[in-house]
Formats: C-alpha cells, sequence, structure tokens
C-alpha cells in the first residue's frame, strides 16, 4: 500500500533542517556560499543541466546501477527478501562519483579554473580527482599526513590522475584537519576556485546539494522495485559517515511513511571503548565544519577523534539533516563493531560472491539484529555503497579468525 504524505521540504531558506545545519563560517566565505547557492537553484532546473548530468550518470559513471535479489543471503536469513543497490559497481567503485559529477558541472557553470576538496580515506579525493581529469580543471587535495600514509594506493590513484595531494601536517594530521585547510584554501582563492565536499555536511548549501545529487540512488530504488512488481520496499538501510549514500537512498522515499529508514554508523571497538565513529548514537549536537549537528566531543566541547576500521566512516561528525531526521524519528540510526561488520563482509563474499566495502558492510551487519523482525512477504534494501578491492589488506589480515565458522555457514546453506 502506498501512502504518500506531502511533507515540509528541508532545509529551509536559511539552510537549517529543524535546528541543525546552517553556516558557521567566517564572514568572508558568504559571498561564495550565496554565489554557489545562486548557481545550484538555477542549474537545478535547468532542462539542460540536467540532460547533461543525466548522460554523464549514464555513459560515464554506468548508471543506474542495478538492484540485485541476494537469493542465497535471503535464505541465510529465511525471512525478508534482501535486494542489494549496487553503487559498488558505478565508476571508482562507489557512490561519490554522483556527486562529483553533479558538482564539477556545477563549477564549470560557473567560470571556476580550480577544484579542492579534503579527503580522509582518499574515496573522495579520487572521485574528485577523477572528474577533474575528465573536465580538465586543476585539482588539488588535502590530506592528513597521517591518511596518506595509511591510504598509500588511493594517493597513487590521485597522482595518477594528475591532482595535487597536499599533505596537511597539523593538529592531529587527519581529516579534520584536512578540511580546516581546504576552507583556509577556498578562502584565499574564492574567485577561481571550487571546493567539493564529499558528504552530506558542511555549511548550507552543500548538505542540500550533495543530498541531491545523491538522490538518483533512491530514485532508481524506486523505479527498479516497481518494475519488480514490489510495492514500496519496508526498510532502507545503508551506512552512515558524512552520511551522503544514506540520504541519497532514503530522500525520494521521505515522504512514503511505510517505509522504515535505518542508518548504520561505526562502533568501532565498542560504544564503552571511546574508540567509535558513532556520532549519532554517541555524540551531542555542536558546532564543526560549518553546521550544527551531532558531533563526537569531550567533556569540553572539543572535537574527539573517530575510530573504525572502516577509514570512509571516520568522521567526527554527520550531516545536519540525519541529526534532523533521528530527532524527528523520521529514521533510525544504530551501531555495529568492526568485528560485525568483518562478520557480515566475510558472509556476504562467500555467499553471493560480493566483495563489499567495510563502509557498506557495515550496513550489512545490521541485518543480523533485523532480519528476525521481518516477513516473508517484506523487503529490504540494503546499499551496498562501494565494493571491497581498497580493504583486501585489512580482509585478510583478519580471515583467519572467522575462516571456521563461515564454513558451517555455507554448508548449512546449501543443504
Ligand atoms: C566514503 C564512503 C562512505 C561514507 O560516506 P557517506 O557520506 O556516509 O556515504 C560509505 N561507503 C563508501 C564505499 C565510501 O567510499
Amino acid at each position: 500500500m502506498m501512502i504518500k504524505r506531502q511533507s515540509k521540504e528541508w532545509p529551509d531558506a536559511r539552510g537549517y533542517f529543524g535546528r541543525f545545519g546552517g553556516q558557521f563560517i567566517p564572514e568572508v566565505l558568504r559571498p561564495a556560499l550565496n554565489e554557489l547557492h545562486h548557481a545550484y537553484l538555477m542549474f537545478k532546473d535547468d532542462p539542460q543541466f540536467q540532460s547533461e548530468l543525466l548522460a554523464e550518470l549514464s555513459d560515464y559513471a554506468g548508471r543506474p546501477t542495478p538492484l540485485y535479489f541476494a537469493r542465497n543471503l535471503t535464505s541465510h536469513y529465511g525471512r525478508a527478501k534482501i535486494y542489494l543497490k549496487r553503487e559498488d559497481l558505478a565508476h571508482t567503485g562507489a557512490h561519490k562519483i554522483n556527486n562529483t559529477i553533479g558538482q564539477i558541472l556545477l563549477a564549470k557553470r560557473m567560470g571556476k579554473k580550480r577544484i579542492i576538496a579534503e579527503t580522509g580515506a582518499g574515496q573522495h579525493g579520487v572521485a574528485t580527482a577523477t572528474v577533474a581529469a575528465k573536465y580538465g580543471l586543476q585539482c588539488c587535495i588535502y590530506m592528513g599526513e597521517e591518511d596518506m600514509a595509511r591510504q598509500q594506493p588511493n594517493v597513487m590513484r590521485m597522482k595518477m590522475l594528475g591532482a595535487e595531494v597536499r599533505a596537511v601536517h597539523t593538529g592531529t594530521k587527519t581529516l579534520k584537519d584536512a578540511t580546516n585547510e581546504a576552507l583556509r584554501d577556498w578562502l584565499t582563492n574564492v574567485k577561481t576556485t571550487h571546493y567539493i565536499i564529499g558528504s552530506v555536511v558542511g555549511p548550507h548549501p552543500f548538505p542540500m546539494m550533495v543530498r541531491d545529487f545523491q538522490s538518483i540512488i533512491g530514485k532508481e530504488v524506486l523505479e527498479q522495485i516497481r518494475s519488480k512488481q514490489i510495492s514500496l520496499p519496508d526498510y532502507l538501510v545503508a551506512c552512515v559517515g558524512g552520511g551522503s549514500n544514506a540520504m541519497g537512498l532514503f530522500y525520494p522515499f521521505l515522504p512514503y511513511e511505510n517505509v522504515k529508514l535505518i542508518g548504520v554508523e561505526a562502533e568501532g571497538l565498542g560504544l564503552s571503548s571511546g574508540q567509535h565513529a558513532a556520532s549519532l548514537t554517541a555524540g551531542r549536537p555542536g558546532i564543526f565544519h560549518g553546521m550544527l549537528t551531532y558531533l563526537l566531543q569531550d567533556e569540553n566541547g572539543q572535537i574527539r577523534l573517530p575510530y573504525s576500521i572502516s577509514a570512509g566512516l571516520d568522521y567526527p561528525g554527520v550531516g545536519a539533516e540525519h541529526s534532523f531526521l533521528m530527532e524527528s524519528k523520521r529514521a533510525s540510526y544504530h551501531s555495529v563493531t568492526d568485528r560485525q561488520a568483518l562478520w557480515a563482509a566475510y558472509v556476504l563474499t562467500r555467499l553471493e560472491g560480493i566483495i563489499p566495502a567495510l563502509e557498506s558492510a557495515h550496513a550489512l551487519a545490521y541485518l543480523e539484529e533485523l532480519m528476525p523482525r521481518t516477513t516473508e512477504q517484506q523487503t529490504v534494501v540494503v546499499n551496498l555503497s562501494g565494493r571491497g578491492d581498497k580493504d583486501m589488506d585489512t580482509y585478510i589480515r583478519h580471515l583467519n579468525d572467522f575462516e571456521q565458522v563461515l564454513k558451517t555457514i555455507r554448508i548449512g546453506n546449501t543443504l
């Protein structure tokens, strides 16, 4: 049964989702954000811009990505039907390309000559360097020194693509410091430069813009699910770092209140260990990266370093719209540990022959909790946000711990 409610459109004119979001930035950046907002609103509904965007998403990025019925995983749990949205099959191996294509087309129309971005795991850096190469714009990626050491293959990819990777030596030498450096660069070079933020975070209009570019995921799922003669899915499940793959899947379904939206954060070594990246589950509202949202912070309101086995979920905040969806109870948020995510990745690989990104494995891990509550008549869609090639070192290092139990699962399933 389809119940579609006409709900209020967020953000409001000042960039707020309820009480979250906004523009907490140095005054000198305001003209740049206004220019970007203006350009975005103009091109968003421009048929020529839209048709160019759709053509690039189709022929360059490989969209639509399949909605795959995971038959073996479904019979493993013996409950609701499980479908995987295969963002791992998009060009560069994850959903991030949807956003970087959209933003670089916008930057071109705004007459910008140079692109900057910050990156932690390097995935957003690679997606940005990719489109900069394709569209012939100069590209500079800020990356913490610590992260550069941990993510060598992605640093090499960015260099191969012609981007300059600028090491950030300040603070903790990780993503939060790279973010500060990128903002500083933008301040200085705002006339020629566009700053491509990689998730539904940052000051308005970024959270709205990135959400809109990523919502192609949810729009395709709506169409694909209908073509499979299922009226609507019962559950949508996605991992949440900054929250862009989740927001992209959720957004077109927001008016369908029967569809339950579930975001899964990284619980790392456990909430009580303090070593996690669960901003919504275990954080408090505060200001970071130009927005008001849930953050990991200490007693003094200082940003706490996040931890996760998955570098892409290692962000101390979360998109403002997720904070809003949580408080308004439209979506619910949960967390799974490193070990639960690893287990889920091995299970998917052995049952379906798909090696997921460690980030996506967090969404899969939540199925352990969700599936026993579902029925055979129901449908669950999991966003497989990326592929696992980049995580092979980690997977192989831990495989021995799981191999014995994994064997029993495969036998149990085929008997
Ligand atoms: C970057 C990344 C994420 C986390 O980012 P979101 O903005 O939360 O989507 C998740 N999965 C993959 C594969 C990524 O590369």
